[in-house]
């Protein structure tokens, strides 16, 4: 199957006079013909459902479905995108440890690796995403377990380069994780350029209609995990006998740790209803990602041609840095997620924002309609302007969401929304 066709497809197959759609099995606990059969689910000797805070059929369907779409080994559905990059790190670092992250991501996953995990002994060592492979390669150090970046960085808009940080990481002998949210599958599948795990804010596009916060971390099963490196995927397990994750579950050793030992112990498992709403969504996902990226386009040309905007940063506008590493990672297209830099700064930008009346100020991004923010006066609220551009945030800068709405209704808003900025 095709990506558009796996959308749609892959994960559930009715048998004959089986409902069409993927049902809601709305149950915490399932039954067994003997104990005999119970205790072999506890050894994990036989495959199965236990209990639905590790795995439920509408959850593990969409789990299939994922995993299919990122040409993965398994896949592990969580409660939210945070939760997903938390169990990915925990799954193979311990207190003691550190990884390297590229600086370039997601605000919210900063707090979680600069402050929650350093709490938890756990240390981040940030590298600029540009850098020389000499100069990342002396951010590693003996504890170092694995390296983290996001395919389209959330909100610079900058591509990462997969290859390059893939090659450091085995160099080093360690994994690479990327969050690959923005670009979702259709537009990127970053196990093609030799990332290892791959994780997602299905809350953004995979759902796509801004009904269901959720997560998901994929295996490559591509990456060998010695013994020396990884003694808890490679050594026994004396939470289930004695299991040893990559002998006994080969390639999908490091999603099965993850959901029978971490899912076990923390408890992040979404329910039925929210696995079932995100592959509602996802079976749209091919056919919207599409409109996103050819609503983003034109918006994003018809920003760069207004005298109220000093730049734009899209990846397919031919002067965008990163227009060339695009055309290898994202020729089908770079997302919906548009940055602006409004002249003026802070106070233009805020004009501009409570203009608009077809797109609507909102803490979301990556959505089916038009939505915008303006970090300054939001996430990154408790920052100056001097702090701001240290942050690489220039204070008039607005993260302009683009919707699948007709393309000229967005532009027209855009248009109105500028010309109330007084000309200077
Ligand atoms: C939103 C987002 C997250 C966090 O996901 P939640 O589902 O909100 O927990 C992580 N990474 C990226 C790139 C995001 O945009």
């Amino acid at each position: 199957m095709r990506e558009e066709t796996k959308c749609l497809h892959a994960g559930y197959t009715p048998k004959n006079g089986e409902p069409r759609v993927l049902p809601i099995y709305q149950s915490t606990t399932y039954k067994y013909d003997s104990t005999d059969h119970v205790g072999q689910l506890f050894d994990l000797a036989v495959d199965g459902h236990m209990y639905s805070r590790i795995s439920n059929p509408t959850v593990a369907a969409v789990e299939e479905k994922i995993a299919a779409l990122e040409g993965g080994v398994g896949a592990l559905c969580t409660t939210s995108g945070m939760s997903a990059t938390l169990l990915a790190i925990l799954n193979i670092c311990s207190a003691g440890d550190s990884f390297i992250s590229t600086s370039t991501i997601y605000g919210g996953t900063v707090n979680l690796f600069a402050v929650t995990l350093k709490r938890l002994g756990i240390e981040c060592v940030f590298v600029d995403a540009e850098a020389s492979e000499e100069e990342i390669q002396k951010a590693f150090r003996p504890n170092t377990r694995l390296v983290f970046g996001e395919t389209i960085a959330n909100p610079a808009i900058a591509v990462l380069d997969i290859e390059k940080f893939a090659r450091i990481a085995h160099q080093n002998g360690v994994p690479l994780i990327v969050d690959n949210t923005f670009a979702t599958p259709i537009l990127c599948r970053p196990f093609e350029f030799g990332a290892d795990i791959v994780v997602h804010s299905t809350s953004k596009y995979l759902e796509g209609h801004a009904v269901q916060i959720g997560g998901a971390i994929v295996d490559s099963g591509n990456f060998v995990w010695t013994q020396e490196k990884f003694p808890e995927l490679a050594t026994p397990d004396e939470s289930y006998h004695g299991v040893v994750y990559t002998r006994d579950f080969g390639k999908a050793a490091y999603v099965t740790k993850a959901r029978v030992q971490l899912m076990r112990d923390f408890g992040a498992y979404p329910s039925a209803q929210a696995a079932w709403l995100l592959n509602l969504g996802i079976e749209t996902l091919a056919v919207r990602m599409e409109r996103h990226c050819a609503n983003a386009d034109k918006v994003a040309r018809f920003f760069a041609a207004s005298d109220k905007v000093e730049a734009v940063h899209y990846p397919s506008l031919e002067n965008d840095i990163y227009h060339e590493r695009a055309k290898k990672y994202l020729p089908k297209g770079a997302s919906g997620v548009i940055s602006v830099d409004i002249k003026g700064g802070r106070d233009n930008a805020v004009i501009f924002m409570d203009s608009l009346k077809l797109a609507t100020n909102e803490v979301h991004v990556a959505d089916i309609r038009t939505c915008v923010l303006h970090p300054a006066s939001a996430t990154h609220r408790q920052l100056n302007d001097e702090q701001l551009k240290a942050a690489g945030i220039h204070p008039g800068m607005i993260r302009f969401s683009v919707g699948i709405e007709n393309v000229d209704d967005i532009i027209e808003d855009v248009a109105q929304a500028l010309a109330q900025i007084k000309d200077e």
